[in-house]
């Protein structure tokens, strides 16, 4: 852990390879008091944190950027043995985290303030919430952890940075680089801070301390939805769901088909914007069926080191059994199991379901490579797509009316058309509605979250 530009190093918690199912390092596991203490450092360095110079904001962020380039392998195969990510996609999650410290920078110097038409002066002025208690999931570590420290930084906050402990490791490398940093362009060493430990210490402290100023937390909804109870302060929240994606009779579905297979399967359907049900027109079912079922049974299962591995394993064991289950459950309901249903370890094999929208595999985040099909026809396929969750949801058509409908009618933060749910550009607003989140995120709106407008007004 990084405290106060301080490294400590103790052997509190285990770090597991998802694949190997070995341990891999272990970590410090902060307790309570040591959290305390470490946000009483970063709170002290808030003013200096507000006073860096735009240059300096945009260099530090530049720094990581090009430090994270250098060292682009060593991190890919960290996300590999730690997160259990394929190298070819881990190799894309530290790209993209390249591109939120650049965007970031640029935001630096075109984050405008506003001037209101007036017979006085009247103008906005941003100023940076203060200290923000970082809280991310597995499942990026690298570029979800971008997302929050970033724009931070880009708007002058102090941090403290809770990292999954379930993979922790591509946070530390991430806290060296921000540590080198902040070194190098003298700002203060407490404004980062990384707390590592376990969630229902570390987290929980963050979010109930009076001194953290705003919660800008990635996760379950479980969690979050405790997080939105106790905390007394600002609250993002970017949480999961299951994410609908219609494919309607007149969409090309050979594209649907390799939208959607991706899109289910990519790092073991173990994103938050995952295809989390396919709503299919009845009209054209069959052939879209056997063309998923063609292109799915292709994707190559095994060692994420391995550089033709589609899918590794889940993040662990004990998720793997549980969706082991879920997949029994849902057969119990009636869904017919198509390909897959097979675990070995804490690897799933990619399982393709027909169903029923009302099956618990419909209404369930899975996290898992688990494509639920339901077949319907086009009037029913609104009231399907339609949820308690609203994060992302897509749908193929070539007909830009029925594009257009579906986008105004969908309730989700984010709509794709001609592409899955799993799509995302990192400086697109994203973040959902309903039970999915509050808030949003994609560089520029997390600066706007991570700051507030004061409003000048000067009198003639
Ligand atoms: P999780 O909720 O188990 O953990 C997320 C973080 O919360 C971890 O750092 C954990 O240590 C911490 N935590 C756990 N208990 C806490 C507590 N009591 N108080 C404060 N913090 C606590 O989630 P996960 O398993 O790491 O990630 C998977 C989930 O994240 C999925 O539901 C997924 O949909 C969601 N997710 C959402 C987005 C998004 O942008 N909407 C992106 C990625 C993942």
């Amino acid at each position: 852990m990084l405290i106060n530009g301080n490294w400590i190093e103790r052997e509190d918690l285990e770090v597991i390879n998802p694949y190997t199912l070995e341990v891999i390092r272990k970590i410090p596991a902060l307790s309570r008091d040591e959290v305390r203490e470490a946000i009483d450092i970063a709170c002290s360095c808030k003013e200096d944190m507000k006073k860096l110079s735009i240059t300096k904001r945009f260099n530090i962020l530049m720094y990581i950027a090009k430090k994270i380039k250098e060292k682009k392998e060593e991190l890919a195969k960290l996300l590999a043995i730690d997160a259990g990510k394929p190298i070819k996609q881990a190799r894309v999650e530290v790209n993209r985290s390249i591109e939120t410290f650049r965007s970031a920078a640029f935001y630096v110097k075109e984050f405008r303030n506003e001037v209101i038409p007036s017979d006085r002066l009247i103008f906005t002025r941003r100023e940076p919430i203060g200290l923000v208690g970082a809280i991310t999931p597995f499942n990026f570590p690298l570029n979800l952890s971008a997302h929050k420290i970033a724009p931070a930084i880009a708007v002058g906050n102090s941090i403290v940075h809770h990292p999954s402990p379930k993979a922790p490791l591509v946070c530390i490398e991430l806290a060296k680089i921000i540590y080198e940093a902040f070194k190098k362009y003298n700002a203060p060493l407490g404004g980062y801070n990384l707390l590592t430990g376990l969630g229902e210490v570390v987290g929980e402290e963050i979010v109930v301390n009076d001194k953290v100023d705003m919660i800008s937390f990635t996760g379950s909804i479980k969690v979050g939805e405790m997080i939105l109870e106790k905390a007394k302060k600002k609250v993002c929240l970017e949480l999961g769901g299951v994410n609908p994606n219609i494919v309607l009779a007149d969409a090309d579905i050979e594209r649907a088909v390799d939208s959607l297979v991706k899109g289910s399967f990519i790092y073991s359907g173990q994103v938050c914007i995952s295809v989390g049900k396919i709503i299919v027109d009845e009209s054209i079912a069959d052939k879209f069926i056997k063309l998923f079922l063609e292109k799915t049974k292709k994707l190559n299962v095994g060692d994420p080191l391995n550089e033709k591995t589609d899918l590794g394993p889940v993040i662990s064991l004990e998720h793997a059994k549980w969706v082991e289950e879920l997949i029994n459950k849902a057969i119990e309901e009636g869904a017919e199991l198509l390909l897959g249903g097979k675990r070995v370890k804490a690897v799933v094999y990619p399982t393709v379901l027909k169903v029923d929208n009302d099956n618990i595999i419909c209404n369930t985040e899975t996290f898992a490579p688990i494509a639920p099909i339901v077949v319907a026809n086009e009037e029913h396929m609104l009231d399907y797509a339609n949820s308690e969750y609203g994060l992302h949801a897509a749908v193929f058509t070539r007909d830009i009316n029925k594009a257009l409908y579906f986008a105004e009618n969908l309730d989700y933060g984010g709509v794709i058309i001609n592409d899955s749910s799993l799509y995302r550009q990192d400086n697109m607003p994203f973040g959902g509605i309903k039970k999915s989140g509050l808030g949003r995120e994609g560089v520029r709106y997390a600066m706007e979250e991570m700051s507030y407008i004061k409003t000048v007004v000067i009198n003639k």
